[in-house]
């Protein structure tokens, strides 16, 4: 029987909850599909300021490196709120990422058919539906480039550089093509080559490496064109690949045209493909406690920890099926509408349980 360590960070705020249910549909999953899961617990954020006066304290960075994958519930909350920058709950999130090299993020952006209703876009433009797969570079970029102040002739000035290397854009570019070989086989990579020299190189690279997927349709879109395709036609994307600041904005837009921040799930990856996986929202203090948050995105995130990382393509279909079949007749009080049941986070989690079928 497979035997997979999982490490998880529950956080703050709404984490502790969501993670607990997430682990109760993992459970089930490994029942149904004949695999077995070790799961370790590690502190990051606002929880590992209070314990260990850090919010990425060296056990944890050890404890995730020597797993097979980490889920992560979320971090922050108003309580750190006034400490400096680099001793934040956030500054926890960005030094994980980094620690294990996770350059490939990747978020999905899609109808749920029972929330249809949700998404803030008319019926005749998302025919049918849409399902996309942004990937975003992570560790490149303007992000990371030289940046500085200085002053000009007695004017302040400040800039910031977008440099990318070809090794760089190779092995995001693979990531996105192996994707794109797993779904319906269409790449739309998005730069402003018409405008940028860091685009123009990243065209070039991008068209070497379509050498090696000849069964994947490639074609290139300007970021503005893409930003605007979005909410036009959602229904032509497939899976998207740009760099770090175009999919910033391009992934939290292809996110919100769902409608629901409480359903979305993201992964992180790394050369190991181990990945660090995790719900796009926050740690939503406003309802911590309450036992009524939405647990579906870190569930879902589960799903992803199971295709991407963990090679048990059916076990993740099953939970995305599960998660479907429960919306179809409860919702938590975020996304719950006329006909459903109204459930909390724990009754939900319990639903999917009860949802899940092998297949
Ligand atoms: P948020 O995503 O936590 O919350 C925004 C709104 O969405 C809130 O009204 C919240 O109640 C609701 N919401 C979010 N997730 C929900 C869920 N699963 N179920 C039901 N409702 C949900 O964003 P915010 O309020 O801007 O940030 C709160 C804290 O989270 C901040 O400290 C922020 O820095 C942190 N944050 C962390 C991450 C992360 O851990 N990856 C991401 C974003 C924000």
């Amino acid at each position: 029987m497979k035997e997979y360590r999982i490490v998880l960070l529950k956080g703050d705020g709404i984490g502790p909850e969501i993670v607990t249910e997430a682990v109760k549909v993992l459970n089930k999953t490994a029942d149904l599909f004949d695999f077995s899961v070790i799961y370790d617990e590690a502190d990051l954020g606002g929880i590992a300021i209070d314990k260990h006066g850090v919010p990425l304290p060296e056990e944890t960075v050890a404890k995730c490196k020597a797993a097979d994958s980490v889920l992560l519930g979320a971090v922050g909350g108003p309580k750190w709120d006034t400490l400096p920058g680099n001793l934040r709950p956030e500054a926890g999130l960005l030094g994980i990422r980094g620690a294990l090299s996770l350059f490939a993020n990747l978020r999905p952006a899609m109808i749920f058919e029972p929330l249809r209703a949700a998404s803030p876009l008319k019926d005749e433009i998302i025919k049918g539906s849409f399902d996309i797969m942004v990937v975003r570079e992570l560790t490149g970029g303007i992000y990371f480039g030289e940046r500085g102040r200085e002053e000009i002739d007695g004017i302040k000035a400040a800039y910031d550089t977008e440099m990318y290397t070809v090794p760089e854009i190779e092995r995001i570019a693979r990531v996105g093509f192996e994707l794109a070989q797993k779904r319906n086989k269409k790449l739309t990579s998005v730069d402003k080559a018409n405008v940028l020299e860091s685009s123009r190189l990243w065209r070039e690279t991008v068209i070497e490496i379509s050498k090696e997927y000849p069964d994947v349709q490639l074609s290139h879109m300007y970021v503005d064109n893409c930003a605007m395709q979005l909410v036009r036609n959602p229904s032509q994307f497939d899976v998207i690949v740009t760099s770090n600041l175009f999919g910033d904005i391009l992934s939290d837009e292809a996110s919100m045209i769902s409608g629901s921040i409480g359903m979305l799930a993201s992964a992180s990856l790394n050369d190991k493909q181990s990945g660090l996986y995790e719900p796009i929202h926050g740690s939503a203090p406003d309802i911590a406690g309450q036992g009524i948050a939405n647990p579906l995105a870190t569930i879902l995130s589960v799903a992803m920890m199971l295709r991407y990382s963990l090679d048990q393509p059916k076990a993740a279909l099953a939970i995305e099926n599960a998660v479907n079949e429960a919306l179809n007749v409860a919702g938590t009080p975020d996304i719950y509408t006329d006909g459903m049941r109204k459930v909390n986070c724990c009754e939900m989690g319990d639903l999917v349980c009860e949802k899940l079928v092998k297949i």
